[in-house]
Formats: C-alpha cells, structure tokens, sequence
C-alpha cells in the first residue's frame, strides 16, 4: 500500500461511511479476528459498520467481542444484499477472490462500492481499488494492525481490538511456531498484549474447547492416518459417516491435519473431509519447509492458499479423492525427499 493510497483512504475515512466488512466462506480464526479488529477500529470512526460472513463458523471463536453482531449471509440474504447494495466500501479481509465468499460472490461483484483488500494469500485477484495484500504476512490480523498503523490509528488499539488481532495472529500462525512468524509478528503481539490481550484466556477459548466426542473424533482421525514414507507424506480420511457417529460439529476437525505433520521425516500432510451435504471431499494441505501445497492444491484440487498451508475441495468420492492424491504423489517426490 503506497503513500498515495494511504492519503485517499484517510480523506476517505475522515467523513461518516457506510461499511462493511467480509471475511472468507467458513470463517477461521483470521478472518473473524480480522473483520472484527476492524470493525471495532472503524467504530470508533463513527462510521456505519456491518460484518457480513458468508456462513457460520466455530463455537469456539463465538466469544470474541463484537462476534453477536455478525450477520450470516446464508441465513439473512435480504439484508445482506441491502447493505451490501447500499455500502460505500467495502473490506474484504483474509481472501483474494470473490469465489471464496460463496453465494456472496455475486452481489459483491455488482456491487459499486469501493474495495478494500487486506489478505494474505497468494495469487490475488483484481477487483480491489485498494489493495493490501502481502504473502509474506503471518495472517490477516497482522495486516489489520499495519494497516490501523497507516491510518496513524495505533493509539486507537484497546483491549477488544487488541483481543480480536491476537486470536488471528496466534491461530494462523499455530501458535507463533510456523515459519511464517517474525520478529515483527512477536513485537506486534508484544504491543496488543500490552493494549489488554490476555493470551491465556484466549489460548483457552480457541483451543481448550474439546467435547468428549470431539476428542473421540481425533482418534478416529488418528487410527485412519496413512503414511507414504517415499513421499514423506501422511494422510488422514474421515468420512461423512465417521463424523456423524462422532457427532461432528464445526471446527471439531480443525487442526487435526497438524499431527500428520508432527510425524518424523514427514513433510506433506493432507486430510480429507467428506462433505455429503455439499457432496465434496474437503481438503487441507499442510507442508514444512518449501514444498509449495498452495501449488498442489491449485493445480489438484480446485483450491490454493499458502506454501505451507492450503485447502481446496474434489468432486470424486472419498476413495477416489484419496486415489488421485496417491497417484500424484510420485511427481513430487523430488522436492518432498529435498526437504
Ligand atoms: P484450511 O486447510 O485451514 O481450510 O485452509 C488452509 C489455507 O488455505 C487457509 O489460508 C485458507 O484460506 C486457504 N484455503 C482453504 N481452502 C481454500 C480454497 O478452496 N481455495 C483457496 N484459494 N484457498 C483455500
Ligand atoms: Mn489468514
């Protein structure tokens, strides 16, 4: 984001705006940490701010301030469609291609509203006038707070924004241990626990959420994980039926592809989710080192991300999913046996 941008935006920001701000189709911990540090940001800008999610998301960041206020697109399109239609600009946080807002995907390309990108992810389409985006960032969060920086908002930073930027940071990060974590990124939390994050407590909320059954889940995921030693790879399936009789609800897989990571001498680690609802096989991809899954799952799996973690979906059967994954393994294995 250069000088110039930075000065629109301000002259833009100095009068009364009506906003709103979209995070991704099955919102994570960035995305609503993301809209929701904004949006208390702009609050206090004396704006008009709405937080539209495609969808609904985990119970376990339903207790991050502001998250009442967010209205589900899926559930509330008639309002949605109003404020969006009658918005002056709008923030699209954590994603770079109107595909990834699902049905949203319409609306917002009709819509006149000036756009505002602030992402992360590789490859980022061209529908935003401004454009913030920057693959080397740890998460969203982290570009919200350069981005309150621009505006010479920092003291503006309290403990809620504070709260909402650190559930991002802390959760696209895992836990400030991916590469993707620098000194800036540990400064940057340094200054929000100071504004009144409290990391323990949000440590808690996100992660220490476990039901028994959610925990009976890992283990079946767990007793399912394969290994592909020449390809330095570990999968895990679930199928629809596994999760039913574990009595699946969103966000009881998250962070479950990690352990196929935590393997010795693996570098590649997938899980393969079978949707019957949505009737795909949704996929995580998750690499050490630069082994690229972004590529993989672009190129495979109707998806994309980062080098180290990415997602996409496939239309075959779980099986089959799983058939394919195998098959394009071989033509990796010179960079996965790199690592
Ligand atoms: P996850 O595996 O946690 O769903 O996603 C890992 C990363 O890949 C996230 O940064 C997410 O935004 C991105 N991602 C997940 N699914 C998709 C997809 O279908 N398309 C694209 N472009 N990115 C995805
Ligand atoms: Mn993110």
């Amino acid at each position: 984001m250069d000088k110039h941008d930075i000065s629109s935006l301000k002259q833009l920001l100095s009068t009364k705006k009506k906003i709103v701000l979209v995070p991704h189709k099955n919102p994570d911990g960035d995305a609503i940490g993301s809209t929701l540090g904004l949006y208390h940001y702009l609050l206090k800008g004396n704006h008009q701010v709405n937080v539209i999610a495609p969808n609904d998301y985990p119970n376990f960041l339903k207790w991050i301030p502001g998250e009442d206020s967010i209205l589900k697109y899926d559930s509330q399109t008639k309002i949605c469609d109003t404020l969006i239609n009658e918005a002056d600009l709008i923030f699209t946080l954590d994603f770079n291609a109107f595909h990834r807002t699902g049905n949203m995907e319409t609306v917002l390309a009709e819509s006149k509203a000036i756009k505002i990108m602030i992402d992360h992810h590789q490859a980022p389409e061209d529908y935003a006038t401004y454009m913030f985006s920057d693959v080397s960032m740890s998460s969203t969060c982290e570009m919200v707070y350069h981005f309150i920086n621009f505006l010479d908002g920092t003291d503006l930073i309290d403990a809620t924004i504070a709260t909402c930027l650190y559930v991002g940071i802390m959760t696209d990060t895992g836990s400030f241990r991916f590469p993707c974590t620098t000194s800036k990124t540990h400064e940057i939390v340094a200054h929000l626990i100071e504004k009144g994050a409290n990391n323990a407590d949000i440590h808690n909320h996100v992660f220490d959420t476990n039901s028994y059954k959610s925990l009976q889940l890992l283990g079946c995921a767990l007793t399912n994980l394969k290994v592909v030693p020449e390809s330095r790879t570990a999968y895990i399936t679930l199928s629809q039926e596994e999760l039913n009789r574990y009595d699946y609800k969103k966000g009881d897989t998250e962070g479950i592809v990690n352990y196929g990571l935590s393997l010795e001498h693996v570098v590649l680690a997938a899980i393969f989710i079978e949707d019957k609802q949505e009737g795909i096989i949704k996929i995580s991809l998750r690499s050490k080192g630069d082994f690229s899954v972004n590529d993989v799952a672009r190129t495979h799996f109707n998806g994309g991300g980062h080098i180290n973690a990415a997602g996409g979906k496939s239309y075959l059967s779980l099986k089959d999913t799983v058939e394919k994954f195998i098959s394009i393994l071989p033509s990796y294995n010179k960079a996965l046996n790199h690592e």
